[in-house]
């Protein structure tokens, strides 16, 4: 990512953070201590330093024994998918999706998200408009459209249905592209990166909320997929895929995708194999609980409710299978339309399956590390970025204290700034 800046000129902003019980992002310990935060950055962190430290400049934020944690990573959002249904959402005018999308991202951080990695339809734009302070939101990550095949997983005409031919594409909405061929994809893999993406989505087996594909289709050949890995890895950036069905996971692995999404119908035996290979996966359960729930009352479509109820059943199963062969799993949560507000049942359905330190984890410190920022952000830790929020509570012994729209969420640090602070705080 880039590097941090300071605002030149003025001075650098101090502020001790005292009486903090902190958990760091990687550790389920957790330590009572005051953190220095100077600028962006964390600079020092030892207890008792707030007198040592205290000045006319500095300012001081008592925590009162709330727990400090590294700002919260969506590792799988869609600022862009304004409606639950996609067809329906890319019928509507990008001016529309793009107010939605700035609701979606500061609810987002008000829940304590200080960054997302926007798998599809997120752009230069939007992370401009976040990054001059358009919107208080979390950083972006963006990648563009998602990428598919001809009839497949971003392919969203209906079957029978001809559409435009937009910009030279046989289908161009607002969250996929469909692009075919291994030149094509290089061309516009380089214009994507040429905008600044940090990484590539490639929609590699059917999906559930596409109208024409079966689930468990393999999509794109061979030599489509290598040729997307080759041109976005010289680039110095990863490609990450839709995949869902056991057998188009194992061969996204083997042509050397290095990171999946879904991952829903994952075996033992594949499981192993990612384990065994390094590569990320994301798996994203609040999008299947939450379709479940209220899909059908939204305006889900019917086709796509059957093809949900082939993963629903199983995806808890999945992300525990993948626990146990000791893959390196992100946390995401891919809502759509207004189900966004279920965002944080991403922490809870995993904490069905794992202790909450190795949930929050999940949520920080790998997020970060899948996201090519391990370096500087998911950690208290001297030399990150200051990216902390302040819950009242201990999420590492009950995650739902992060649930009710960020109701216990005190405060919100992003980049040394404060961006949520309650009026009236709990003493
Ligand atoms: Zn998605």
């Amino acid at each position: 990512m880039e590097p941090a800046t300071t605002r030149p000129g003025g001075p650098v902003q101090r502020i001790v953070l005292t009486n903090a019980v902190v958990f760091d992002g990687r550790s389920p310990e957790l330590r009572e201590t005051d953190v220095l935060v100077e600028g962006e950055t964390i600079t020092r962190i030892e207890p008792g330093i707030a007198k040592e430290e205290a000045g006319p400049d500095t300012e001081v934020f008592d925590v009162r024994g709330r727990t400090l944690m590294p700002g919260l990573i969506d590792a799988h959002t869609h600022a862009y998918l304004t409606e639950i249904d996609p067809i329906a959402t890319d019928r509507l005018p990008f001016s529309y999706v793009a107010h939605d999308a700035r609701r979606k991202l500061e609810e987002s951080l008000n829940r304590g998200y200080t960054t997302v990695r926007d798998v599809g339809g997120g752009d230069y734009g939007l992370a401009m408009a976040v990054e001059r302070g358009l919107i208080n939101g979390p950083r972006v990550f963006y990648c563009g459209p998602a990428l598919s095949q001809t009839g497949g997983h971003g392919d969203m005409r209906p079957p029978g249905e001809v559409g435009d031919h937009v910009c030279g594409a046989t289908y161009h909405g607002h969250v996929t592209q469909v692009v075919d061929g291994p030149h094509e994809l290089r061309r516009v893999i380089r214009e994507q990166i040429r905008n600044g993406a940090s990484f590539i989505k490639l929609m590699v087996s059917g999906g559930v909320a596409s109208p024409g594909d079966d689930l468990t289709a393999a999509q794109y050949s061979d030599e489509e997929i290598l040729a997307a890995v080759d041109e976005t890895r010289r680039s110095g950036k990863y490609v990450t895929a839709h995949v869902h069905p056991d057998d188009a996971v194992r061969r996204a692995i083997e042509l050397g995708i290095p990171c999946l999404e879904h991952a829903s119908l994952i075996t033992a035996p594949t499981a192993a194999l990612a384990a065994e290979t390094g590569t990320n996966i994301v798996p994203t359960l609040a999008v299947i609980f939450a379709l479940q729930r209220f899909g059908a009352d939204r305006g889900f479509p019917q086709a796509s409710l059957d093809k949900l109820a082939r993963i629903q059943d199983t995806a808890l199963a999945g992300v525990e299978t993948m626990v146990r062969a000791g893959v390196t799993l992100g946390l995401g949560s891919d809502l759509l339309g207004s189900l966004d507000r279920y965002q944080t049942l991403e922490l809870e359905s995993r904490g069905k399956v794992q202790p909450a330190p190795d949930v929050l984890a999940s949520a920080t410190s790998v997020n970060a590390g899948i996201l090519g920022a391990g370096d500087v952000l998911g950690r208290v830790e001297v030399g990150y970025l200051a990216d902390l929020i302040v819950v009242d509570g201990r999420p590492t012994e009950d995650l739902s204290v992060l649930d009710d729209d960020g109701s216990r969420v005190d405060a919100v640090l992003k980049n040394g700034s404060w961006v949520k602070r309650r009026a009236t705080v709990p003493s």
